[in-house]
């Protein structure tokens, strides 16, 4: 059976954050010091994670998991979790190209330890990963990560692509201000490296509220930029894909734009979120929460899980509301609810 929401969408994607905790402390996702961790004792288990999972793939077709964070590959054992989530399957009357097979599963990081994991990563089912790298100035990126530590990014990024994944997506959220005068050098670096350079206007998700207007490099500003170098033509309708993509002329590659803030994609939206604490969302604007976590401790049935999951489902709103007068801010910022 599907899970479609109020307003037709089929959900088909999952983002399950495994952590809140993080090595890096970006500046537009959280504060210097001071964040508040979980508890580990309110942190999902893997059995847990693995349960609710399993309800989500086995029983309504969702055939995509991608596990984020905080950074996920701070939580131990991570490969672990992943091939435990490689066991499950599709079901095989689902019309996903995954049907009767086991959900895409892909992985959100920094980077910063890839190196360690990704031949196991890749051997325990994972499929795709996306590196995050904002700069390629080693000053810069000590200032928007406030860690010294680009050297291990890029490193990561190349042990991503001795172990196989293919293409290596690298995000890339750009500030007007602060590295906007990188888009293109990015983009070089996608070409270079064979990446694909995903582009994210900055959302009002950081930890200490001072996301304005004024800060998004918009859409339309990122690919005019690239475009007076590399000429890039727009590549047909993304589908429920976040990213606008973009190709070089000159056959140098692909770009991505991820536009949430002057194009928001809600119409196409597939994507529902777990938080590290078992907390489920329908949108990463959400101001509500669904406590799965509670009830799996509670000894709930699946039924009863996928009840409160279709309940929440069905409370799924048409879209977000950024820049608009009635926009309420999440109290979690990004690396609480999973990015
Ligand atoms: N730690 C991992 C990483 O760095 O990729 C995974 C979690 S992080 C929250 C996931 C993605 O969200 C990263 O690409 C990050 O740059 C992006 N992100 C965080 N805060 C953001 C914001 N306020 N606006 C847009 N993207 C943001």
């Amino acid at each position: 059976m599907d899970l479609v929401d109020p307003f037709g969408r089929t959900i088909r994607d999952l983002r399950i954050s495994v952590t809140d905790r993080c090595n890096f402390r970006c500046t537009y996702c959280m504060p210097v010091e001071g964040m508040q961790w979980l508890p580990r004792s309110e942190v999902l288990s893997f059995e847990e994670i693995h349960r609710l999972a399993g309800i989500f793939v086995e029983r309504y077709g969702v055939d995509g998991i991608r596990l984020t964070g905080g950074e996920p590959t701070v939580r131990a054992h991570l490969t672990v979790l992943v091939s435990k989530l490689s066991q499950l399957r599709v079901p095989a009357s689902s019309a996903s190209p995954f049907a009767g097979g086991k959900p895409n599963l892909a992985l959100t990081t920094n980077g910063a330890t890839f190196r360690l994991i990704a031949h196991e990563l890749r051997d325990a089912g994972l499929d795709r990963v996306n590196i995050s790298l904002d700069t390629l100035q080693a000053d810069r990126f000590i200032e928007m990560t406030r860690r010294d530590e680009l050297f291990r990014v890029l490193d990561g990024i190349e042990a991503a692509k001795e172990a196989g994944f293919s293409p290596v997506k690298i995000n890339a959220v750009v500030q007007r201000g602060v590295n906007d005068e990188e888009v293109v050098d990015l983009a070089r670096f996608g070409r270079d490296r064979g990446g694909e350079v995903r582009f994210i206007e900055v959302m009002p998700l950081d930890a200490e509220g001072g996301w304005n207007r004024q800060q998004v490099l918009s859409q339309d500003e990122i690919v005019a930029t690239i475009d007076a170098v590399f000429p890039l033509e727009q590549m047909p309708a993304r589908g429920a894909a976040p990213a606008d993509r973009f190709r070089y002329c000159d056959g140098g590659g692909v770009i991505g734009v991820i536009p949430s803030v002057t194009r928001p994609f809600c119409a196409d939206c597939d994507r529902v979120r777990l938080t590290a604490d078992g907390q489920f969302r329908t949108c990463l604007f959400e101001t509500r929460e669904f406590d799965l976590r509670g009830l799996l401790r509670a000894g709930a049935t699946d039924d009863e899980v996928a009840a409160e999951i279709e309940r929440a489902v069905g409370t799924k709103w048409a879209g977000h509301q950024i820049g608009q007068v009635n926009f309420i801010r999440p109290k979690r910022s990004m690396s609480q609810i999973g990015g």
